[in-house]
């Protein structure tokens, strides 16, 4: 899942950063209040987590900005104990979750699954094409019922196709799809993910297909038995 952490605190914001990529997400961090609006306006995140003092634009100005767009994203706060005014107000603008510093780090990953738990029963199922189904929340892929070893970039490339089957995906779009922003994911590096992903799709029932100048299309592999 991509997630957006939005932290001045540069501490804070690694060790969640660090513990959110341990758990196979994609992770961006903004350290400012106004680029944190302009990038929940422009990409799509299963999660925010939000610190409340920031400068650019306070916490509670960028969830009252998200709650009046109407964007569903769920949003875990992380505020320090003397922000309780805050905390409350951030409560009542939307927050769904709040953690007070310093928190344990088990704690905050216990909170982000719980919250991406709600949102997959709220309308991100386990979908399924093939003999693959996927759950997109819990990170799980199986082809059969077996569980398929994805690295969190292979499954990012599934996610994103899977979300758009039966269309094609340019490589542009799954590269923004699969970068942070301090890195970048160079075509190479896009080819062998889908080398490998499609590797790991045979006997699947589904197939990585190369549109030429196009992009990739995810779909039901022909069926041999047929002509
Ligand atoms: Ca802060």
């Amino acid at each position: 899942m991509r997630i957006l952490v939005v932290e001045d605190d540069a501490a804070i914001a690694n060790a969640v950063c660090e513990a959110l990529k341990h758990s196979g997400h994609t992770v961006d961090h903004l350290a400012d209040g106004r680029q944190a609006i302009t990038a929940l306006r422009e990409h799509s995140f299963a999660l925010v987590v939000l610190d409340l003092g920031l400068p650019g634009a306070e916490g509670d100005e960028i969830l009252r900005k998200l709650r009046a767009d109407a964007d569903p994203v769920p949003v875990l706060v992380i505020t320090a104990r003397e922000e309780l005014d805050q905390r409350v107000r951030a409560l009542d603008l939307g927050a769904d979750d709040y953690l007070v510093k310093p928190f344990a780090l088990a704690e905050f990953e216990a909170r982000v699954r719980a919250l991406l738990r709600r949102r997959a029963s709220q309308g991100v199922p386990t979908l399924r094409i093939g003999n693959l189904s996927v759950d997109l929340a819990g990170r799980r892929a199986m082809a059969d019922g077996v569980p398929l070893e994805l690295t969190a970039r292979e499954f990012g490339l599934l996610e994103a196709l899977l979300l758009r089957r039966g269309r094609v995906t340019s490589r542009e779009q799954l590269i923004e799809t699969l970068c942070k922003w301090d890195e970048t994911l160079s075509d190479n590096g896009l080819d062998i993910a889908v080398y490998r992903l499609r590797r790991k799709l045979d006997n699947s029932g589904v197939q990585l297909r190369t549109v030429r100048g196009l992009g990739y299309l995810l779909e039901e592999a022909d069926d041999p038995q047929q002509p």
